[in-house]
Parts: C-alpha cells; structure tokens; sequence
C-alpha cells in the first residue's frame, strides 16, 4: 500500500466523481422512508436502500432475525481482501410533536444550505453519503481491489440488539476493518461511552396516610438518595469520552393518596468509561451512599441491582483505516481531523468489542442536533463526507 492511498489518482478520480445532486437524491428517498423506532419498522428504507445498491449492482440480501426487523447487507467490489464494512443504521428515534418541527420530518426540505428531516444526520444522511461514493468510484470506472460490504442495519436506537446484532450472531462481522458512520462532524471516533441501567427500590412500610407515622415512606427514602447520586460517581476521566455520568431517568412508586407508599422505584443509568467491566465495582458506591444514608436515617432500606450492561469500547488510534480515514478527511478539508470520544452507545461497540475489527466512527453531521426537532445536517458537510468516504473506499482497498 503507497503511503498516501487516499491521495492516488484513482481516490482522486473516485472523489470528484461524487454527484452533490445524487447525495441529495438518496438522502431525500431515505428521509421519505420513515422508520421510526419505536413505533415503526426500517422495511421501507430496507428497500429504498437496496434499489439505490441493485443499481450498483451489489450483492444484496436481506438479514433478518427473531423480530424480523430487515438489515440490508451488500457487497461491492472483489470477494479479494482487504475488505472493509460500513455500518449505518436504518432506524430513526421518532420525529415526536409535529408542531415542535418548522418543516416536515420526512419531506427532506433544503433550508439555508441545511437538509432537515429525521434521520437527516442519524443517519440517513450519513447513509446516503456512503452510498453515493460508492456510486461515485463505480461512475469513475474504479476496481476496488477488496470488498466493501454494506451493514444497514435496524434497531440501533433500541441497542441494535434486532439489528448489527444479528450480523454479529449470523458471522457477517468479519471484514479486515470497519466505519461506523455515525454523525461525528467528520472528526475522528475512537472511542464510545457504555451504559449500566441500575434498578434502585426503595422498601417502606404501608400505613393510613393521616397517621404517616406509623409508617416508613419509601418514596421519602428514594428521595434522599436520588439527591446525593452524584456522589457515587468515582472520579475519573478518559481522555476522549470524558467522565462517567449518572441520571435518574424513571420512577415509580405509591399507590393511593392517603396511603404511605411502601415501595418506590427507580432506573438509574450510569454511563460507563472504557475500562469499566465489573459491575460489582460499579454498584460498590451507590450501595455505600445507601448505607451512609441509613446511618443518619435508619428507616431508609435501598435495594440496588444492575438490569442491563453495555460495554464502553475503545478501538486503536493507530490503525491502519484510522491512518487512512484521517489522510482521507484531512484530503478533503484541508486539516487532519480531531480524535474524538462518543459520549453515547453505538453499534461501533459490536465490532469494537464483539468481532475485534478496528474500527473508526466516522460520519457527517452533530450528535447534538440528532433526536432533536428540525434535526439536520448540512448539505455541503455531506458531500464532504461522500467524497471522503469514496478516498477511504479507495485508499484501504486498494484499486
Ligand atoms: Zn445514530
């Protein structure tokens, strides 16, 4: 491989080779897909995606597992390694209140230099970049010298578990590299946050609400312990996804206004740094905060237990797809982009953590207007992404 393979004459062929019309035309038939997750399923996308890859003529198939939820897999160039996956997934969150959007979710409208809808930038858009610079290298009569395998997968934004999950239990996770290319400005992901949801139940004892003093409110306890969780954060910071947090995200409890409630609960989600594995290390503080709470009031009785782990990840910084993404973006804007932490959970970790492939997560588009009502991304930081994506293709596969 030359030392710059981004910058041959075949990437630089397949780079200006990208159509800004097409980025927007298969981003715009994405968007018209919805595929909000919850409440609907990625079918619809599935085939607007596999129309645009049977125009490539790529090699595709549908994966489905136990929920039947589709993940588009396609293959382009040679069966030769290298072989390179890119991952993006097909489902968006919701597009919520209507009313809170200026423009219609689906209807992919340019305002501003801006293309607005759900999934704009997480990751229809992203998406559709990958796509159109694979179109690009075939329209610039480039041979890839390896693979490129296409992962669409659904249900990454209910953790990916009917989804890069599934290729991961089927055998697909098996390319020499991989891109996730979730909305990261075009800067360069290394490294992603995990997650711990921590079930907390409060124990009382029931009594008539007009004599609260026979009895022990288990919501009071709650209470005093939700106000002090910050101090069972331990103090560490990773240099690229920062610190743990912790949030109380749902409660419950009581059962009648003249009754003191006995029971109260509450999921907790503690995100989790690189290095965090062993969830009785996790728990060991918020069970001292319990206890250093019971010594001042000795009613309270806290019952704490880990529901669900997900691991943080952590790919190497010097990988050869993270020499070549950064040669690639640095071709396109000029500068080398930043590493940069995610500080929430994406399918990168299935290839990080479960299949060992190194892996960047590389895509067009903020994480923080993602979820978000008008989210977007713009349309000239797209393109960019398009072509960067045709040199990465290029550059780590060779022609
Ligand atoms: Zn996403």
């Amino acid at each position: 491989m030359p030392t710059e393979p981004t910058r041959s004459p075949a990437a630089g062929a397949a780079s200006a080779a990208v159509d800004p019309d097409e980025v927007i035309r298969f981003a715009r038939g994405l968007l018209a897909a919805a595929s909000e997750n919850p409440g609907g399923t990625e079918d619809e996308a599935a085939a607007v995606a596999g129309e645009i890859l049977a125009s490539l003529d790529a090699e595709t198939t549908v994966v489905r597992g136990d929920a039947e939820r589709p993940s588009v897999v396609a293959r382009l160039g040679s069966d030769a390694r290298p072989s390179l996956a890119w991952n993006g997934h097909l489902d968006t969150v919701p597009a919520g209140s209507l009313d809170t959007w200026s423009r219609p979710p689906f209807a992919g409208e340019i305002v501003g230099g801006r293309l607005i809808g759900r999934g704009a930038c997480d990751m229809k858009g992203p998406i559709a970049a990958a796509l159109a610079a694979a179109a690009a290298i075939r329209r610039a009569g480039v041979e890839l010298g390896g693979s490129l395998v296409f992962h669409l997968a659904a249900d990454e934004e209910l953790a990916g578990l009917h989804g890069t999950k599934v290729l991961w239990d089927r055998g697909l996770l098996d390319q020499d590299a991989a891109i996730v290319g979730e909305p990261s400005e075009l800067q360069l992901g290394l490294a992603e946050r995990g997650g711990a949801w921590i079930t907390a139940t409060a124990r009382g004892k029931a009594a008539h609400g007009s004599q609260p003093q026979l009895g022990v409110n288990a919501i009071t306890s709650m209470a005093r312990f939700l106000l002090r969780l910050g101090e069972a954060l331990p103090d560490r910071e990773h240099p690229l996804v920062g610190r743990p947090t912790v949030n109380a995200a749902l409660i419950e409890g009581g059962s009648a206004p003249n009754v003191v409630p006995d029971r109260c609960v509450v999921d907790i989600d503690r995100r989790l740094l690189p290095g965090e594995t062993d969830p009785e290390a996790l728990l060991a503080p918020f069970r001292a905060l319990a206890g250093a709470i019971r010594r001042e009031h000795p009613d309270v009785d806290i019952d704490l237990r880990i529901r669900e782990w997900t691991d943080a990840a952590e790919a190497p910084a010097d990988s050869t797809i993270a020499a070549v993404a950064r040669a690639a973006v640095a071709a396109e804007a000029g500068t080398s982009p930043p590493d940069v932490g995610f500080t929430g959970i994406t399918d990168a970790r299935f290839y990080i953590n479960d299949a060992r492939i190194p892996t960047v997560i590389l895509g067009p588009g903020s994480l923080s207007d993602a979820h978000a009502a008008d989210e977007w991304v713009a349309v000239d930081e797209l393109v960019m992404a398009a072509r960067a994506y045709a040199r990465i293709f290029v550059g780590f596969l060779g022609a």
